[in-house]
């Protein structure tokens, strides 16, 4: 089954794209769960935290300061918001493409689930 991430990245499946560049692309989530509910993905298909390499230390952090970046154009960076990585069956990962959930706009429970 193709990876629907992928084809977001590579445009030719549709969304709601808020930031792209050399390495991520950030766009809404189809079915958010908050007012404000994005994801920030590396452009690059990796299957999720345990197929990171040493390498890619860089690449992860800028997923946080694309989200940085995006809370404060949301307007929820100062009342806060929750960043999350879903990883395998246990973690409740759904999609095997890396991604960064920035989700916000109302006040969270914890823990989730
Ligand atoms: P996970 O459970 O893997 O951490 O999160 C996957 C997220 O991707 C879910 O919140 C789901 O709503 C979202 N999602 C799944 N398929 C698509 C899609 O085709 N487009 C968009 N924009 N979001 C998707
Ligand atoms: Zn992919």
């Amino acid at each position: 089954m193709p990876c629907p991430f992928c084809k977001i990245i590579q445009r030719e499946a549709p969304a709601k794209i808020l930031y792209r560049d050399q390495q991520v692309t950030a766009f809404h989530d189809s079915h958010p769960v908050a007012p404000v509910h994005i994801l920030i993905v590396p452009n690059r298909h990796i299957l999720s935290v345990n197929d990171l390499e040493d390498e890619d230390e860089l690449l992860i952090g800028h997923l946080f300061t694309v989200a940085r970046a995006l809370a404060r154009q949301e307007g929820i960076d100062k009342n806060g918001y929750r960043l999350i990585v879903n990883t395998g069956a246990h973690g409740g990962q759904t999609v095997f493409h890396l991604h960064m959930h920035l989700i916000g706009g109302q006040r969270m429970r914890h823990p989730i689930g």
